[in-house]
């Protein structure tokens, strides 16, 4: 294939709600996840090495859970199972397109999907199939905004790849402010210090430890990620 892009390894990390479609609320829409199967496989047309982390916020979150008085952890394994449906359903979209996957859990379930070995993934990688990392990180109080910076280091990714519905980082919400501004660039430290709404803090300073950079551009641009990828289009790079 022709060299559209210079990234061999990269990392794309989209909440649960970005496979939840317009139909809002809750759960999986199928033509959306298809949507963005087609997306990967674009990406992966190209030769470049394939890493997923999918949230569970379309299914269930830990936070809201317990603010209806669940216990706090267990709350939080209902959202790590969460991301286990979601990983297989990006699993089925892909491998129907005729692209390879791996589900691998960061729980053990060894009937549902291969047990997190980090050379064994490593090794899919190179055979060009996606991994699909499911369950976070396996332990509670974290999200998959850190799942996908842990996986994102401990696979060499070059990058990760935040899809969003909005083409990057603004200084205040551009759904409600119309003047709301885009940045180009921004730093780890900007992101902390004024709160900007990428990822959390811990998944930020994980990032910004090991020199992660994390590109937030929007998933719903048709070709978005591929033209991401080749240097096209509006993004923020998150960086030093
Ligand atoms: N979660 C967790 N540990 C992890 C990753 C996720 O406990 O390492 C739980 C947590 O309860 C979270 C839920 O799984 O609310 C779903 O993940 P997340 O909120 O990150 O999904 P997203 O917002 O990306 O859809």
């Amino acid at each position: 294939p022709q060299k559209e892009t210079t990234y061999k390894r990269v990392l794309l990390k989209i909440s649960g709600e970005a496979l939840m479609g317009d139909q809002g609320g809750f759960g999986l829409h199928p033509p959306t996840v298809q949507r963005i199967a087609r997306e990967v496989q674009s990406v992966h047309e190209l030769g470049v090495e394939i890493c997923m982390v999918i949230g569970g916020g379309n299914i269930f979150r830990g936070l809201a859970g317990s603010a209806q008085g669940m216990e706090r952890t267990t709350a939080d394994y209902m959202g790590m199972l969460a991301t286990v449906m979601n990983a297989l359903a990006m699993q089925s979209a892909l491998e129907g397109l005729g692209v390879f996957t791996r589900v691998i859990s960061a729980i053990r379930m060894d009937e549902v999907a291969e047990p997190y070995i980090r050379r064994r993934a490593v090794r899919h990688l190179e055979k060009k199939r996606v991994c699909i990392f499911a369950a976070g990180t396996g332990n509670p109080y974290f999200t998959t905004d850190t799942a996908a910076t842990l996986r994102a280091n401990e696979m060499a990714c070059e990058a990760i790849f935040k899809g969003t519905k909005v083409d990057g980082i603004y200084d205040k919400d551009p759904m409600k402010h119309a003047d709301a501004v885009r940045y180009d660039t921004v730093t780890y430290d900007d992101c902390l210090q004024k709160n900007l709404k990428v990822m959390d803090a811990s998944a930020i300073a994980l990032a910004r430890d090991n020199s992660l950079p994390i590109i937030v551009f929007s998933l719903d641009e048709p070709g978005g990620f591929k033209g991401i990828l080749a240097g096209r289009g509006t993004y923020t790079r998150v960086h030093n």
